[in-house]
């Protein structure tokens, strides 16, 4: 345990139906340890352990939420938070009421589809950004799997995915509650590369990518009668206007969803109810008021924070808990391609070609300084012939180096193993492996 004078204890005792919030600075090294002393009580629907110290880092923001009464204690470091006095503070007001009751009218349809070997209810969770969607699916999630059910999340954000890195999509069985600390358990997880942060940069591959996620969900509920009468959660950008609302209903086909919760957005909401067939249930639900606004700087750290942690693991007590590696390649060892030929205006396409058609083109990137610090996917695919816009990703490294008298780039891998793919996909997306 750190004794620092900066480190201040606080307990507290929370009322039945209350939560405890609090944030972490990004770009410090502050942390909030919390340890429970009495009663039960859970962060987005994964529970505490009494006598498990739990630590949260730069960037977190928590609500420890209890349906009863508790005594926390929690333990601040104040050495980054200078000038801040309130770090932590107890709301009473949560839409965690109306969050469990739409856990528990899923729950029956579940149940209804267990006993009628049909399939369970596909949920879409809509609203612009930071309302808590991808909360709300945790939640919903971490219900579900604690009731021993089985759900897929799928994962469409592409700018702050919970599952693998930003500019990718993504998806898990989720048999169990995500941990506290370490998040959802990613074992076997389907992820597509898309290559940056919104679906507007590149639409059609963006469309393509989610009707190939719909088939690899139809097709896990093929193999599965417990995935398949668990239902769907999906996670979606908080692009919802204009195209972004297309988008919506195209995904919302695609997976032939039941139910679309949208947080905290009447005009989407009732635009949703207009146009979503009959069948389709349109709820909408409250945002909480813990929910952090972002700008966009914090938006930007935050995805590097997720990209630093897919390759150093969790900052726990201030060490990092994995080893990237830097890897020497050759550059005849790898082909680099990035996805979508840059738009050209039609007089110069051959006749009859229109420049959309290039968006889902397959560019070979030729080794360069252009390719320092971006974010590269390991395509599974092990040939050309193979789909390789639709084939999944094996993992990703970042370019650190490109020496281009020795023919070599030097990248950031999370494995010290030279990847046994050759075909990498460049992102848009960017990391800087600086502390
Ligand atoms: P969205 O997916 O809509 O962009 P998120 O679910 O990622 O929004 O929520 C934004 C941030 O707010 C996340 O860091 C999340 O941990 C935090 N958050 C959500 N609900 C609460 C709450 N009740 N109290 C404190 N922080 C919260």
């Amino acid at each position: 345990e750190k004794k620092d004078a900066t480190m201040r204890t606080e307990e507290y005792k929370l009322e039945a139906v209350s939560e405890l919030r609090f944030e972490v600075e990004t770009g410090s090294d502050a942390s909030v340890q919390l340890d429970l002393l009495e009663g039960m009580a859970e962060v987005f629907g994964a529970e505490l352990t009494k006598g498990r110290q739990i630590t949260f880092e730069e960037g977190a923001k928590v609500a420890v939420f209890t349906w009863h009464e508790v005594l926390l204690l929690a333990c601040l470091d104040l050495s980054h938070l200078a000038g801040k006095t309130e770090v932590a503070y107890i709301a009473k007001e949560t839409p965690m009421v109306m969050y469990i009751n739409t856990h528990a009218a899923l729950e029956q349809m579940r149940q209804k589809a267990e006993k009628e070997k049909t399939r369970g209810p596909r949920v879409m969770v809509v609203g612009p950004t930071d309302v808590g969607k991808s909360t709300l699916c945790r939640l919903l999630l971490n219900y579900a799997a604690r009731l021993g059910r089985a759900p897929i999340f799928v994962d469409l954000d592409v700018g702050q995915g919970d599952i693998s890195i930003p500019g990718t999509l993504g998806s898990i069985v989720v048999e169990r509650p995500s941990d506290i600390e370490e998040g959802y358990n990613l074992n076997a997880p389907v992820v597509f590369h898309f290559g940056s942060s919104s679906p507007s940069h590149n639409t059609q591959l963006f469309k393509l990518l989610v009707s190939k996620m719909a088939d690899t969900v139809n097709q896990k509920c093929d193999q599965s009668k417990k995935c398949c009468s668990s239902g769907v959660i999906i996670n979606t950008g908080g692009w919802v206007r204009g195209a972004g609302y297309d988008m919506l209903k195209h995904i919302a086909g695609c997976f032939e969803v039941d139910v679309i919760i949208v947080l905290d957005q009447e005009r989407l909401y009732n635009e949703l109810k207009r146009d979503m067939p009959d069948f389709v249930e349109v709820l909408l639900l409250p945002k909480s008021g813990g929910v952090v606004e972002r700008n966009s700087s914090v938006r930007a750290d935050d995805r590097d924070l997720k990209v630093r942690e897919y390759f150093y693991g969790l900052r726990k007590d201030n060490k990092d808990s994995f080893y990237p590696h830097p890897l020497h390649i050759s550059f005849n060892d790898v082909k680099i391609y990035k996805i979508g030929a840059p738009a050209l205006p039609d007089s110069c396409l051959p006749l009859g070609m229109k420049s959309q058609d290039n968006m889902l083109k397959l560019v070979p990137v030729s080794p360069s300084n252009g390719l320092l610090h971006h974010v590269l996917s390991i395509s599974m695919a092990t040939s050309m012939e193979d789909n390789i816009l639709e084939s999944n990703i094996l993992g990703h490294v970042v370019i650190t180096g490109v020496d281009m008298e020795k023919q070599m780039f030097t990248a950031l891998s999370p494995s010290a193993v030279t990847p046994p793919r050759n075909i990498w996909l460049m992102s848009e997306i960017q990391f800087m492996d600086i502390d």
